[in-house]
């Protein structure tokens, strides 16, 4: 069976994306609409390999949600790359601060997100 990838966006054309874009690659794909929604499904769901995070969500943004997966024994290895229009320093640090392997900017390339997902989930 494949990988599975968590895509936790608010924006469901960019989840569509996501989806379409590693789908055929063989990657099964969870979505949820900000982090906390996340979370809840988490709790009570499957594992993922992987998650990708968008930073400005409502209820509950990718900052505080990947702060929220380091603490968790059981999500704190899995690994975690932002997918976001922020593309300044100061954010990107945070998300080094975080403990994040990635940071891509939108609009993405296919190609390039499937080299990510391909080396962080092997
Ligand atoms: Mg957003």
């Amino acid at each position: 069976m494949g990988k599975t990838v968590f895509c936790v966006d608010d924006s469901p054309s960019i989840r569509m994306l996501v989806r379409k874009t590693l789908e055929p690659q063989g990657y099964q794909i969870r979505e949820a609409n900000n982090g906390q929604e996340a979370l809840d499904a988490l709790s009570s769901d499957a594992a993922s390999d992987m998650f990708i995070v968008d930073v400005n969500m409502p209820v509950m943004g990718g900052f505080d949600f990947v702060k929220e997966l380091k603490s968790r024994a059981e999500h704190s290895q899995t690994p975690a790359v932002f997918l976001t229009t922020e593309s300044g320093d100061e954010k990107k640090n945070i998300g080094k601060d975080l403990g994040v392997k990635g940071w891509i900017v939108k609009p993405f390339e296919g190609p390039q997100l499937i080299k990510i997902v391909d080396l962080l989930t092997s």
